[in-house]
């Protein structure tokens, strides 16, 4: 009787199958998704959990007059990444320079965040901006300093990598922070030292803060072309720049 019962189901039998079946269906679906919520927070937790020992790391580093204070009750930190829209800046290979210079940015907005510090983007997305446009957002924005991040590229030496940080000219505290970024952003990149040297950039000489370029590769290189868009190096170009960017505050 019993087989012949699961042989012959009634329409309603067979409804209630059916609907049973569909929500174990929804159900499988609703815990995958889930899984994947909890996956990407837990990369973001790390993230965060990162930057977060940057506090601690970098209070022994900086010194001296060159630190810079913060003008209100926190640090207001301007984060400027080049090009966007149909300015897509330089490319090599899979690296477009635009998107690079903005995820670089995004990650190191996160960082700086998560230790209280105010956070200014000239651009949050794949918009065009004037070098003006960006410069006056910053001064506008009352910014304490100014992170300018772009890619390098060298037209006739495919061989040529590393990373640059450029300061606004004649000012002290500018190039003491490209000298801390650029140390830091070397260690935990481990890219080729590059150096710093004053730029002759319209985001340097018309904001009214200490202000940098920050360079971390050549995308004229293939090899550096693939780090730089590659996440996880671009979590070290970020950590580089931030602890960087730390040791240069006057934290009292
Ligand atoms: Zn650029």
């Amino acid at each position: 009787m019993d087989t012949n019962e699961k042989q012959d189901l009634t329409p309603e039998q067979r409804r209630r199958r059916m609907a049973l079946k569909k929500r174990k269906q929804r159900e499988l679906q609703r815990r995958r998704r889930k899984k994947r919520i909890i996956i990407g927070a837990a990369a973001a937790a790390c993230v965060l959990i990162l930057a977060f020992t940057i506090f601690q790391v970098i209070r022994l580093v900086g010194s001296g007059s060159e630190l810079i204070s913060a003008k209100g009750d926190t640090f207001v930190i301007a984060l400027d990444p080049g090009h966007g829209g149909e300015d897509t800046g330089m490319t090599g290979g899979e690296a477009v320079e635009k998107d690079v210079d903005l995820k670089i940015c995004s990650k190191l907005e996160i960082m700086l965040e998560s230790q209280g510090y105010q956070v200014i983007m000239t651009r949050t997305d794949d918009t065009r901006l004037s070098k003006e446009e960006r410069a006056a957002l910053a001064n506008e924005s009352g910014a304490d300093l100014l992170v300018s991040v772009h890619c390098n590229y060298a037209e006739n030496d495919a061989e040529k990598s590393g990373a640059v940080s450029c300061y606004q000219d004649k000012d002290k505290k500018s190039q003491a922070l490209a000298e801390n970024i650029q140390a830091m952003l070397i260690e935990e990149s481990q890219a080729a030292d590059g150096g710093t040297e004053a730029g002759n950039y319209t985001i340097l000489s018309s904001t009214q803060m200490p202000a940098v370029l920050i360079q971390p590769g050549y995308l004229s290189s293939v090899e550096e072309a693939a780090r730089l868009a590659d996440d996880s190096y671009q979590n070290d170009v970020a950590k580089g720049i931030a602890y960087g960017i730390l040791a240069s505050l006057d934290r009292g």
